[in-house]
């Protein structure tokens, strides 16, 4: 038979035909969507048809807000890697995951690095942690000039099978290494100031816990620096502060022992997220052992093995060697859609279904989210969504609003926020101080050879009116 699959035949092996997409779409989101493009691979008729979101909108103080930053494994124009990031109406905000590219959708969302200085990490996969290189980078260099909270779990405790080692792949050797790995960055850019004045610690301050996935242990913890305060965590409790806010973790079931979820409580609201994982009953017992379903469930959901095969392979042969890799990775990682569904069931079964489910780390286009919607319909009649880049969900006790955001492709940096900055930031590491440093107290020329300075073009040679050339450094 031919190689090539027709988009039918796709739309098939996903559990719907082209023909009953409209119909199928309008069904799962309430009529509110219509099907605008003729290549239903190109579209998200479901997030176009939300109501947009203004950024900067401010939050009520019983409020929670959840955007979407990164929604994807494949990462894509509209999808980064996973990240979920969660402001509450105290002031906290939490950062879940940060895989590849989901930096520029913070930036584009305007959230300033001080309220990233919270990180919950589900596994240590690339796709889940490769952006904490940049917000650890480049927090301090804007306003993040605190340190930085990682959370994470502990080791797998898996003997490698050809050496018979145990590996510590766990959150605090992974963050020890980061830090050492970051070090040029880090020394590099410390002629400028990088900790407020009167605050904890520096913006390159590195403060992990690891959250044991075993036994729920949280004592496993490192720092940079001594004086920081160690975080208030507990048994299966991540995080907790005097705010009221609790943020507890269980076990995911994803390619190795270690991953976890985390569900976040506060103020009568409540939300889980749970990274990468197979269908498990934890997040059943965790989203219906309080006194009501939660608010939001956030859970991971794969598109079929056929149709993974056939989207990444171009042409591939779906009974052949691409198959049965798609099928091998959902089978180690993941959770089809008619498994949510059942899980969603299940919790509806109890009384508590949670008010919202969204499902995520998906790539969502028309013709993978109706199918999906079909297949978890088949399960569960409840409220679903599929997350997509930039979706904004805000949560009060009366009502769940689903919107995106409507952002700026050329936005810069957002503005300073954190209330420190009134107080100016400590000396830089690499500081100057003497009058005679136009510069004082940073230090630009701090960390260069006098070897590469002898090279250096004299700004009076192409501006007499730069500023090199009218406030020169006194070697000059
Ligand atoms: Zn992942």
């Amino acid at each position: 038979m031919n190689e090539k699959f027709s988009r039918r035949e796709v739309l098939k092996l996903s559990g719907v035909a082209l023909g009953s997409m409209a119909v199928v779409g309008n069904t799962a989101i309430g009529g509110e969507n219509q099907i605008h493009h003729d290549d239903p691979s190109q579209e998200d008729s479901l997030f176009r048809s939300l109501k947009p979101f203004k950024i900067g909108t401010p939050l009520g103080s019983n409020e929670m807000r959840i955007s979407f930053m990164g929604t994807s494994v494949v990462q894509r124009r509209t999808q980064m890697c996973s990240s979920v990031f969660v402001e509450l109406g105290s002031g906290d905000s939490f950062v879940f995951d940060c895989g590849a590219g989901v930096t520029v959708n913070y930036s584009t969302m305007q959230i300033p690095m001080s309220k990233m200085r919270n990180i919950f990490l589900t596994h240590l996969h690339g796709d889940h942690t490769s952006d904490l290189t940049h917000i650890y980078c480049f927090g301090p260099q804007q306003d993040g000039k605190s340190p930085l909270y990682v959370w994470g779990p502990s080791p797998s405790g898996i003997a490698d099978p050809i050496t018979s080692q145990t590996y510590d792949d766990g959150t605090v050797n992974f963050c020890q290494h980061f830090r050492e790995m970051n070090r040029w960055h880090t020394e590099s850019q410390s002629f400028v100031g990088t900790q407020w004045v009167g605050a904890e610690g520096d913006g390159y301050d590195i403060v992990a816990t690891e959250l044991n996935w075993q036994t729920g242990a949280t004592s496993r913890y490192w720092s940079t620096n001594s004086s920081i305060p160690k975080p208030s965590s507990g048994n299966w409790i991540a995080y907790q502060n005097a705010n009221g806010v609790k943020i507890s973790f269980f076990p995911a079931v994803h390619d190795r022992n270690g991953s976890i979820s985390y569900k976040l409580e506060w103020n009568g609201l409540s939300m889980i997220f749970t990274g990468d994982t197979k269908p498990n009953n934890f997040l059943i017992n965790n989203a219906t052992n309080g006194s009501t379903g939660v608010d939001v469930l956030i859970s991971e959901m794969v598109v079929p093995p056929e149709v993974w095969a056939i989207k990444n392979g171009g042409a591939p042969n779906p009974t052949g060697a691409g198959l049965l890799v798609a099928r091998t990775v959902q089978e180690n990682s993941h959770t089809p859609e008619k498994a949510l569904g059942y899980i969603l069931n299940q919790t509806a079964k109890l009384g508590k279904a949670p008010r919202l489910a969204v499902a995520t780390h998906f790539q969502a286009e028309d013709d993978t989210i109706y199918p999906a919607l079909q297949n978890i319909r088949s399960w569960y009649s409840g409220d679903v969504t599929v997350a997509t880049d930039l979706m904004v969900i805000t949560v009060s006790k009366n009502s769940i609003l689903k919107q995106k955001a409507i952002v700026s492709d050329y936005s810069w940096f957002p503005p300073i926020a954190d209330p420190r900055a009134k107080n100016g930031t400590m000396p830089p590491k690499y500081t100057d101080t003497s009058s005679s440093n136009p510069y004082a107290p940073y230090a630009p020329l701090a960390q260069f050879d006098q070897s590469l300075l002898n090279q250096v073009i004299d700004p009076c040679l192409y501006d007499p009116t730069d500023f090199g050339c009218t406030h020169p450094y006194p070697s000059k």
